[in-house]
This record gives structure tokens, sequence and C-alpha cells, in this order.
């Protein structure tokens, strides 16, 4: 039978490729909730474009890695290394992600530098062109065209300039924040309008899709609809997606003797105590040290829990990785941006001038990239410290009540970890979705555990009714959660629990893909209808 080609565009390939040899690639395919979606939908046959997360600078190498992609049905876009640094680093990470999850506004340090600013919004542009290039070069009439995510934006636009007739939809997976927030960023208009290109612009939860039609009205001054955003005639349709787990995979993983095991294990050794879990990335937007501080408050108000609860926290290391052969590059991204603000106060409290900077740069330009990652450092000595005092002040010779992990777990460890957990804690700043909390629901279907869960994760607009929900800025309010969430009875966890359970085995990721798919099929054929 015909199935409809699905061309999924998105930064990074579901693959990790390691180079083995001139011409030899071993690839390993990651099984993320977009992957296992896509596996999953059958009407489709799915294409995968991105970057494979290397820098391949010889044509032998990119021949050969496309050939083995080829067969993961995986084409790869190639960034060279300067590239990747504006692109990926400064203009995606630096500046996009912060703004959408409202963590600081374009100040002095991060947008406002003019110069770092154009030519990393020009080579985000770029990037963005490279990837249509590659789309282009492997559509057909008829396919679908999905794009992903904050690093695409310009793509819809790209594509269309490419053939008008091309069925594109764009989807974030971030929040998109207030107009007001969005209204600050240099490149506003632009990022809106290229958006706008596409037939179908979907988020996850209402509230995104409402500030994204704001921003169109008030930054664009175009019309909003209850369908999306209309410009002379042409309407963009805007709605709200949520996306979901592949649940049948965590729940499946639980059977498997090995993570039964594990369980058992894990059950012996936390036996007498409660178990509380984080799983995060070390990001700011998940809000760690507040919800540490927010145990630590339960704990010194509730003597009684202090040996008979445990948290373990795992955060995974998130963008640390710098290579060696993208020092040089940043050094001078560095060593420009002084120049800029005509030496300015960046290192410590001292003020540098161009010619200290040099001589910084010659005698340990390791402190400079420091400098440069320290937010996300920053954190991990942060949370380190107050897990440490925190040990010190209530622990005992044989137990403390904090486990905090620096690293990930693999995926039946996590399951494991999941179905021992009694309490989750979700207290993310701000979230595009949160995908823990649903794995976490799918793996309590015997113990009926409780889910504490920011309202600030996009989750809180679909598990609130069965989650205790929080401000995760409101410690006295999160102890409290914790203690509510220790105390519940087992026919409230077991009411809860269900409504959870229910909406993530009901509402899956490969639903949400088959959802938009069609959707966007549909808008396509009421648009040709209009005209
Ligand atoms: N995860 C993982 N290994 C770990 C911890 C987490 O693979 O050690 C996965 C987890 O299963 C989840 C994802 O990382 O699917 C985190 O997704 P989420 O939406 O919660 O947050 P994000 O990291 O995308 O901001």
């Amino acid at each position: 039978p015909f199935r409809q080609r699905l061309l999924v565009v998105a930064n990074r390939l579901p693959v990790s490729a390691v180079r083995r040899g001139e011409e030899t690639w071993s690839l390993e395919m990651s099984s993320g909730g977009l992957v296992s979606a896509l596996l999953g939908v059958k009407e489709f046959e799915a294409r995968w474009i991105g970057w494979a997360g290397v820098n391949v600078p010889d044509e032998v190498g990119q021949k050969a890695l496309t050939k083995a992609l080829a067969e993961k049905r995986c084409i790869p876009v190639f960034l060279d290394e300067e590239i990747v640094h504006q692109y990926y680093n400064g203009y995606c990470n630096n500046i996009l992600w912060p703004l959408f999850h409202y963590l600081g506004l374009p100040q002095e340090d991060r947008l406002a530098t003019t110069r770092s600013f154009q030519s990393q919004f020009a080579a985000y542009q770029k990037a963005n062109q490279m990837f249509a290039d590659v789309v282009s070069e492997h559509y057909e009439e008829g396919d679908v065209v999905w794009c992903h995510d904050y690093h695409l934006m310009f793509l819809p636009e790209c594509l269309k300039r490419y053939d008008r007739k091309m069925k594109v939809g764009w989807f974030l997976h971030t929040p998109f924040p207030s107009s007001e927030i969005h209204r600050t960023l240099p490149s506003r208009s632009e990022l809106l309008r290229a958006v706008l290109a596409a037939d179908l612009v979907g988020f996850h939860t209402y509230d995104y899709a409402r500030h994204f039609v704001s921003a169109c009205t008030r930054i664009l001054g175009l019309e909003g609809t209850p369908e999306g955003v209309e410009d002379q005639g042409r309407l963009t349709r805007v709605a709200a997606f949520p996306i979901g787990i592949d649940s049948d995979r965590f729940i499946q993983a639980l059977e498997l003797p090995h993570v039964q095991e594990n369980i058992k294990e894990l059950k012996e050794r936390f036996s007498g105590r409660k178990v509380m879990l984080g799983v995060d990335r070390l990001d700011m937007i998940k809000g760690i040290p507040q919800k540490i501080l927010a145990f630590e408050k339960f704990l010194e108000e509730n003597a009684y829990w202090r040996d008979k609860v445990v948290l373990l926290q795992i955060a995974v290391p998130t963008r640390t990785d710098v290579p060696e052969c993208r020092l040089l590059y940043m050094l001078d991204f560095i060593v420009s941006d002084l120049l800029f603000k005509g030496g300015v106060k960046v290192l410590g409290s001292d003020c540098f001038t161009y010619h200290t900077v040099l001589d910084y740069i010659n005698q340990s330009p390791e402190s400079l990239v420091h400098w440069y990652l320290l937010d996300y450092q920053k954190l991990t000595s942060q949370v380190h410290e107050i897990v440490g005092r925190i040990n010190g002040r209530f622990g005992t010779l044989t137990a403390v009540p904090i486990h905090h992990l620096d690293r990930s777990l693999n995926f039946d460890a996590l399951c494991a970890l999941y179905a021992v957990t009694d309490v989750a804690l979700v207290t993310s700043l701000r979230d595009g979705m949160n995908l823990v909390s649903y794995e976490f629901v799918a793996c309590q279907d015997s113990k009926r555990g409780v889910l504490i869960l920011s309202e600030f994760a996009g989750a809180a607009q679909s598990l609130g009714a069965g989650a205790i929900l929080v401000n995760p800025w409101n410690i006295t309010e999160v102890a409290l959660a914790i203690g509510q969430a220790l105390n519940m009875t087992a026919e409230e966890r077991e009411k809860r629990h269900r409504h959870n359970y229910l909406h993530v085995t009901t509402h899956t990721a490969q639903e949400w893909a088959e959802t938009f798919v069609s959707e966007l099929n549909d808008t396509v054929v009421e648009a040709q209808q209009r005209i």
C-alpha cells in the first residue's frame, strides 16, 4: 500500500556516530521520544534529516557517513565547527533557549552584545538554509516536511521559497514565552515571519500557542483568529499538540528479568525508607537547587521523617562538551566580544583591557573557556554545596538523606528506579512538557506513587488532576507537598494514579505524531479549497 513520505527535520539526527577509520563509522540509534513516536507510526514512511553531531571536514568521511546513515533512513547535514559554534552553542543555546524559558532578558552580557548577536544570528540563518538545501535535494512532490524545534525557526521560510506547494509543519518542543519576552529579541520579527511561512505550527500547550499568536498580532500587527494567524488572506494554522511517550516500552521493560532483579535490589537497599526521585538534565530550567532546598525544609520541620525518607537525584550533565578544536574559535569570539565592549568586567571583579585579556589567553586559555561555560558549572557546584550541607546536617554514619548522581542512567536502570519510587519531584522553573513525569507514571502501576509537579511544566496541563501541583519558587509550598505526598492514603493515591495512568497510556507519542501529520495534511487541503 502507498505510504506518504514524511521528512522529519531536526537539529540532531537520532543517531550517535563514531568514526572508526577513514571510511568506517559505527552508528548507534538513540531512543528519544520523537524516535519511538515515529517508529510507531506505520502510516508514513519516515526519513530523518539533521546534523550527526560530529565534524566531518573531509569528503571521504562525509561520503562514508552518508552511506552508513542511509541504512537507518537518516540523511546528514554537514555543519562545520564555526557554524556549530555560532549557530548551535551561540544563537540556539545561549540566546533562544534561555529566552524561551524566561531566563535572563537580553541584558548587557547576553544579547545586547550586538556584534556577536548579529554574527550568531547570521550563522543561524545560514545553518537553517543548509538544512533547507538538504531537504530540497531529497524532497519529492507530495512529501510532508515536519520541522522541529527552536533550532530551525527559519526553515519553513527557506523551504517555501524553494517550493511554495511543499507541505510544511513546524513544532516547538520548548515553551513559547509571553509576547512581552519575545519582544525583547532583536530578531523578533524575522523569526516570527519565518515560522509563519509553515502551513501548521504546533506547540505542547494551549498557552504556548496563545503566546505565539499574541506575538504575531502585537509585533507583526497581523490578525489572530481562533484558527491561527492571518496575513493578507493566507492562514497559518496554530494549535496545541501535547506530546506523549511510548508508554508500552516502559511497561514492557518492567517485565524483563534483569529489571525485576534490579527492582528487588533497590527495594532491599532502601527498605524501611520512602524513596523520592528527581531525574533532570542539569539545567537552570529544572529548578534543582529549589527542589533540594524544599527537601531540606521538609526535613527541618519533620524530624520524624529524617531517617525514613531518601531523595535520589539524577542530574544528567548537559552541554558541557567543548572539544579542544573549538577552543581557538571560542577564544577569538570572546576577545572580539571584549573588544567590542571596550574592556569590561567579565573575569571576577577585575577590569580587563584588551591587552590583559591577551596576556590571560597566553597564560591560561582554559580559564576563559571556563568563564564561558560558567552558568552550567556554577549550577553544578551550587547543587553539590547544598547537597553536602544537607547530608552533613541530617546524615548519620550509615545513611544520608540525599543521593546525588551527576550522570545518566541507561533505560532499564531508569525504569527500575521509577518503579520503586514513592514520590517523584519535578520542580522545573519552565519546561516545554517534561517527559520524566510521564515516564514515572507509566512505571507506577503496581506502586501508585505520587507525582509532585511544577505548574510551570507543560505536563501540568495534562497531569494536573492527578499530581500535586506546586510553584517551585515557593519552597514552603513544596515542603508541604512532600509531607502531603508521603502521608497520602492508599485510596487517594489510587485515584490520582488512575487519572494520570489513563492519560499517559492513551495520549502516546505515536498518537501525537499521527495527529500532527494528519492535521497538516488537512490544513493544506483546506487552504487549497479556500483559493
Ligand atoms: N533520561 C535518560 N537518562 C537519564 C535521565 C533521563 O535517558 O539518566 C531521559 C528521560 O528518560 C527523558 C529525557 O531524558 O526521556 C528527559 O526528557 P524531559 O522532557 O523530562 O526533559 P528535557 O531533558 O527534554 O528538558
